[in-house]
């Protein structure tokens, strides 16, 4: 086999890789670690360049700049890795890595079997930690792919330094470039799919982690921070396909700031955003942990109370409205108040139907005086107003 040939295939397969991701960029590879690894990926197509061409080139040319490029490269995979991951990492110890590889290839000069030997425990440390931090990872961006490029990086992280101690038994002397040894056929051709899987792997990772950042902003309010509505149409969905007659029940509470126009009309648009803002915290601190806090829209809020009937989610419901209408305290909300209707799982319920009740005890909040808590009557559907 002939090592020099197949190291430029590596440099085609990198170069190529790299340039599809320069042409792709965006913003987003900053937050991702892409751009981290794009960069990775570059070095490395000219890490493999000099390498394959040892003995043609000058030495320190080789030796120090492949490996100097080299190391960077595998210290940036590993940085990107953890990028992704959202890992932070001391940087420090990736500088010394590339220090001493650089250092010891530059010495070990056109006897390159040193640096391959020193560099396969160094790199199979690097490979190991970042099989680790995809196996440990609690991101969850996607399982399957996150194990598969683990065992990968596992693997390399197995094979490398098993390799260096085989050349170090072997004694030096060996032109592995030249002649390389039938033995390390099969771990070239592993180092080729490893490229493979591990940048298709990257790619995908990334990949599902924007679809999983595109999915959380389709249900959050982006002013209050709060779940949106559609938040609540799923949570409420959710909640009735698990209720049943001898199933824990569950609750619905709408909350309307009183007045807030008022607000609007006197201070102005933003600083009654400030209030929407304030209230939906103060609406989130002030429901148990298990509840759930949604803006139904304007000044309206919903709070999804799992495991509650309608005596019980009326007294949280007391207790939030007690909150809310707390005098201000640092947190720069303008004194408000907020009505609050209730209504708890009836069998035979629809989303319809149970936030139809919870409106009306709104309605019947707001028409009683505000800043106080009613449960909406089943039955008075047809009374209430449109
Ligand atoms: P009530 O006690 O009857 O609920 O009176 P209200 O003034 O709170 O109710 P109304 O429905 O008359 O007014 C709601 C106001 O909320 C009108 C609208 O301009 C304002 N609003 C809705 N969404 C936003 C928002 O995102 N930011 C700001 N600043 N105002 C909003
Ligand atoms: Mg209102
Ligand atoms: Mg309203």
């Amino acid at each position: 086999m002939d090592v020099r040939t197949l190291f430029l295939a590596q440099t085609g397969a990198l170069g190529a890789t790299a340039a599809m991701l320069w042409l792709a960029r965006s913003e987003a590879d900053e937050r991702s670690g892409l751009r981290i690894w794009t960069w990775a990926v570059t070095i490395q197509a000219v890490a493999y360049l000099l390498l394959a061409n040892a003995g043609r080139l000058p030495a320190w040319l080789t030796a120090f700049g492949g490996n100097a490029l080299g190391a960077t490269s595998v210290v940036l995979f590993f940085a990107a890795i953890r990028r992704l991951l959202q890992r932070p990492h001391p940087r420090w110890p990736l500088a010394v890595i590339v220090a001493a590889v650089a250092v010891t290839g530059g010495l070990a000069g056109g006897k390159y079997e040193i640096a391959t030997i020193f560099n396969g425990y160094v790199y199979g440390l690097v490979q190991l930690l970042n099989g680790w931090a995809l196996l440990s990872s609690r991101q969850g961006l996607s399982r399957r792919v996150q194990r598969l490029v683990a065992v990968f990086y596992l693997a390399m992280g197995v094979i490398l330094p098993l390799r260096a101690t085989a050349l170090l038994l072997q004694g030096s002397g060996v032109d592995y470039l030249d002649h390389p040894l039938a033995w390390q056929e099969p771990i070239y051709a592993f180092g080729f799919l490893f490229v493979i899987v591990t940048n298709l792997g990257f790619l995908l990772m990334c990949k599902m982690r924007a679809e999983a950042e595109v999915r959380q902003q389709a249900m959050t309010d982006e002013l209050t921070g709060l779940a949106n509505r559609r938040a609540l149409d799923q949570a409420i969905a959710q909640a009735l396909a698990q209720a049943g007659p001898g199933r824990p029940s569950f609750a619905v509470a709408m909350v309307d700031v009183d007045h807030f126009k008022r607000i609007n009309d006197d201070f102005g648009h933003s600083a009654g955003d400030a209030v929407l803002t304030a209230f939906a915290q103060r609406l989130r601190a002030g429901v148990g942990p298990e509840d759930l806090s949604f803006r139904y829209g304007g000044e309206e809020f919903s709070v999804l109370l799992p495991g509650v009937d309608l005596t019980g989610a009326l007294v949280v419901a007391e207790h939030l409205r007690q909150q809310l209408a707390r005098p201000a305290s640092g947190d720069g909300l303008h004194p408000v108040t907020a009505s609050i209707g209730v209504a708890a799982w009836q069998p035979g319920d629809t989303a319809d139907t149970l936030l139809r009740r919870a409106d009306l005890g709104l309605y019947q909040a707001k028409a009683l005086g505000r800043n106080r808590v009613e449960a909406g009557q089943a039955g008075a559907a047809e009374a209430a107003p449109a």
